[in-house]
């Protein structure tokens, strides 16, 4: 029988659809086979290349002497442009704002041909380390409201540039998403006296249904009201609002969490197109009881279609559940951690 499940946070409804329900082997597409060179003289991320971005705002190893394995520029077709300051105009029922912002790209590795499914826990770590150094570096500018870092993997996802690479996005203002999603958490947290991420967290690792994995840091599940198939999330089991406020024991084990999940998703639906995002308090929530921040890795298997367009309700042909169960028995090398 279908059923109907509202997210806990979103207060969303999804329909599970399971008389619609697939196998995840049904939502497999399949991909020419292509053979991708580790070097493209075209490139503009390819080493030898560095002129071709804008100059680098940092790069691991720090030091220029040895060659680089991550490195932060900014984008060269920026959405926004970071030289403005950014004011508001409100004429009659039109507010703008001009374009201030930052866009950035991050280089995740000098090669090509890679993934990060496939990279080791070390260089998805260095990734990570990257994206907390840039966060914080950011966080400070009274200019920017809000904080986005994210990768499209794949042409379904959005992506333009083979060369593994992912981007961060700092706006003026908050969205109106990230603006509801904190009302939500802030009047639960006034209502119970909890973090409503903590509460589900709790709740998930109790029941172990919808869980992945579990390490020292981390727990990994699908959503009881997941909206597509195998959109997977990783949430601290430490209570944090900030993704800068990570520990380096935390980046550590984050990295190998990120990087299991992703091999899961790679062997097990045949590298699928996916974006993933580091959801995160803006600025002025910094140190907030009540928000929570989390990774969410959503593979592109399913287009959104007139329904979901017009009523803002998606249909998940895939149970979370089975969902999970699917990915806890995907093997894949060096995956440590509860149920992996
Ligand atoms: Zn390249
Ligand atoms: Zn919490």
């Amino acid at each position: 029988m279908p059923e109907l499940r509202q997210n806990f946070f979103t207060k969303e409804w999804v329909i599970i659809a399971t008389e619609r329900a697939k196998r995840p082997e049904d939502l497999v597409v399949q991909h020419e086979a292509k053979e991708v060179a580790p070097f493209v003289p075209t490139c503009p991320f390819c080493p030898g290349n560095e002129s071709q971005t804008p100059p680098e705002l940092l790069r691991l190893p720090a030091s220029k002497s040895s060659s680089w394995q991550v490195r932060l520029v900014p984008n060269r077709f920026a959405a926004l442009a970071r030289e403005l300051e950014p004011s508001r105009t409100i004429h009659r029922s039109r507010r703008t704002i001009n374009g201030f912002g930052v866009h950035d790209v991050i280089v995740e590795t000098p090669d090509h041909s890679q993934f990060m499914a496939l990279m080791s826990d070390t260089q998805v770590g260095d990734v990570l380390r990257i994206y907390k150094t840039r966060y914080n570096e950011l966080s400070l500018d009274p200019r920017i409201a809000q904080l986005t870092i994210f990768k499209n993997h794949g042409h379904a996802a959005g992506t333009s540039l083979e060369h593994p690479h992912s981007q961060l996005v700092a706006t003026p203002v908050i969205s109106h998403q990230v603006r509801e999603r904190l009302q939500q958490a802030l009047s639960h947290y006034d209502e119970y006296g909890d973090c409503i991420f903590c509460q589900m967290v709790q709740e998930e690792l109790e029941e172990q249904t919808r869980i992945v994995m579990v390490t020292p840091h981390f727990a990994v599940m699908e959503l009881f009201a997941s909206a597509t198939p195998f959109s997977t999330y990783i949430y601290p089991l430490r209570h944090m609002a900030s993704f800068g406020d990570i520990s380096g024991a935390e980046i550590n084990d984050l990295a190998h969490v990120m990087r299991t999940v992703l091999a899961k998703l790679h062997v097990g639906l045949k590298n699928p197109d996916f974006n993933y995002t580091i959801r995160t308090a803006p600025s002025e929530c910094f140190g907030a009881k009540y928000f929570h921040w989390y990774v969410s890795i959503i593979p592109r298997l399913t287009r959104m279609a007139g329904f979901e367009l017009g009523s803002g309700m998606f249909i998940n042909t895939v149970l979370p559940e089975a969902a999970a169960a699917f990915l806890r028995e995907v093997k894949v090398e060096n995956a440590t951690g509860a149920g992996a």
